[in-house]
């Protein structure tokens, strides 16, 4: 019987347990899972949404316990593995066990830089990094206190924080250090006109700002209005028995280049995110920004040891969103269970959008380019927070940015995926209802090709749905179990529910004849 060791039981580690699983029994394939966090895995997308108020962490798990014994898959949940040992092909952990292995996985994910500053180092109570189920609580516990919040990073993460604590009632302050929101997903245009939407939403943002420290109690105690606070309006009431911070223990601000203070009651750290090579690097494995896989995802220097999701780094690339991760998943449990000996990983096409209350924002590819050989189609409505760009090469899209309003995403994205000629009238694919031969899904699911991608964190198309209605799903949650469509970020439900709906009246309707 082969071994498998697994180590990272998050949104990559997770997927290929169940992947392995769904592909051989478990008298061919012995798994050993580790996961460093307490508990079972959960859906990190989502910690945006318990952020803002829209789940609760009970409600993001993903594989529970009992599926672990049910499945014979052996799970050491809340257990580090601390090493590598290559040529005794085992894994040692923080409980002191030792676990042999004929094929090891490194899902280890990434964490969150932390920069090297007054107030970091160690962290101050009342700065958090934002990053785990655990961060996203002490985030709750401290906004139910505090009245202002800093959030130090202006990309996707730290934009879905700051929406979440303004939609909590407190006043908040981006600080971003480049000269744009969202730097590697949007232009300066379009960074600009989410600034005025976010400060329209009562969160201000500062750019082309560095943070130099954050403030402790006793640097601002001098402060004429470090006096007792109340909780913010609107803030979830602590729950029973927890202890109340003692007095003094909260941060008081943050220090910027210049000399500039600002009040802070709060402070969420979303500066970016670093691999989680130590392992890997200590057991002698070639590491770039992450562990250097090639397309069957096996480590350059030991064809036994693969990784997989955001601490590898493929054909260059790292990434820092799911659906690779899961693409990558589905890949190594094909090859690892023989289901597949041909399947290959050749990189994935990266769509982000932004989970944040009253503000749309899909991006994708590259959005930025000025050179000759780029057709740049754009409409900016800064009043109104709009902002919409597509590029094009060779009569391809090749990336896009639509903010404030996002009918064609859905359109856009096909077109991305696919790679498909773009229609000549190009105005159209920035404005609903235009766009000459390309359809939503949500809006026309019939007229959508069957091969339209519906969920982008799981790849699945128009025609999986299809097939799975014709197989005999009928709900969302039916589609879900086939093809997991909706068990990503969540952003599908509105087109799933369309194609269902659009099957049921076909089967209901009556026939021509
Ligand atoms: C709040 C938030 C919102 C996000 N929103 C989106 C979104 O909308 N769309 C999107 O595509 N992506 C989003 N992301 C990014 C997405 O969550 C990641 O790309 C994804 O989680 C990567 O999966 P992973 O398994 O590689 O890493 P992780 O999910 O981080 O899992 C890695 C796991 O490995 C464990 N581990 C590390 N070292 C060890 C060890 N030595 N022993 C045992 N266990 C170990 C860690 O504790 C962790 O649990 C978001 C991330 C966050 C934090």
């Amino acid at each position: 019987m082969r071994r498998i060791v697994i180590v990272g039981n998050g949104m990559a580690g997770s997927r290929l347990v169940a992947m392995l699983r769904a592909r051989a029994p478990s008298a061919d394939l012995a798994m050993t899972v580790f996961g460093a966090e307490p508990g079972r895995p959960y859906n990190r997308l989502l910690l945006s949404n318990v952020l803002a108020g829209v789940a609760d962490p009970e409600q993001i798990g993903l594989l529970d316990p009992a599926w672990y014994r049910q499945n014979g898959v052996d799970a050491r949940l809340g257990v580090e593995v601390t090493a590598i040992d290559r040529s005794r092909k085992i894994v040692r952990a923080a409980d002191g066990g030792e676990t042999a292995y004929d094929t090891l996985v490194l899902a280890t994910g990434s964490a969150p830089i932390v920069p090297p500053l007054p107030g970091l180092r160690p962290m101050a109570p009342g700065v958090v990094a934002f990053r785990t189920v655990d961060d996203c609580r002490a985030i709750l516990r401290g906004a139910r206190r505090a009245r202002t919040a800093v959030v130090v990073g202006g990309g996707l993460l730290g934009l879905e924080a700051a929406r979440g604590l303004a939609g909590r009632g407190l006043a908040v302050t981006v600080v971003h250090l480049a000269d744009h929101l969202m730097e590697r997903q949007l232009d300066p245009e379009a960074g600009g006109v989410l600034a005025r939407t976010l400060d329209r939403l009562g969160i201000q943002v500062r750019v082309a700002t560095q943070l130099t420290g954050v403030l402790t109690e006793t640097a601002a105690a001098q402060s004429p209005d470090a006096g007792g606070l109340e909780p913010a309006a609107g803030g979830p009431e602590p729950a029973a028995g927890e202890p109340e911070p003692a007095a003094g223990e909260r941060v008081r601000g943050v220090q910027l280049a210049g000399g500039t203070v600002l009040d802070a009651d709060l402070v969420v750290l979303a500066c970016g995110i670093r691999p989680e090579v130590g392992l890997a690097r200590a057991a002698g494995l070639t590491i770039e920004r992450g562990v250097v896989v090639d397309d069957r995802l096996a480590t350059l220097d030991d064809p036994d040891i693969h990784a997989i999701g955001e601490c590898a780094q493929h054909r260059g690339t790292v990434y820092g969103l799911v659906a690779p991760a899961w693409e990558q998943a589905a890949v190594l449990a094909d090859l690892l269970t023989g289901a597949d000996g041909r399947a290959r990983y050749t990189g994935s096409r990266q769509v982000t959008r932004l989970k944040a209350a009253s503000v749309e924002l899909a991006a994708m590819g590259d959005t930025a380019a000025t050179d000759d050989d780029a057709e740049v189609v754009r409409f900016a409505d800064p009043t109104r927070g709009t902002y919409k760009k597509i590029v094009v090469r060779d009569d391809r899209l090749v990336g896009a940015i639509l903010l404030g309003e996002t009918s064609t995403a859905g359109t856009l994205s096909q077109l991305y995926d696919r790679a498909a000629p773009l229609p000549a009238d190009r105005l159209g694919l920035l404005f609903g209802g235009l766009a000459a031969g390309a359809t939503t899904v949500a809006s026309d699911p019939a007229g959508a090709p069957e091969t339209a991608t519906v969920c982008h964190c799981n790849n699945v198309t128009k025609a999986a749905v299809r097939a799975c209605w014709d197989a005999g799903a009928r709900t969302t949650g039916d589609i879900a179990e086939h093809t997991r469509a909706t068990t990503g970020c969540g952003g599908c439900h509105a087109d799933i529910g369309a194609i269902l709906t659009w099957l049921g009246r076909r089967q209901t309707a009556p026939s021509p004849a």
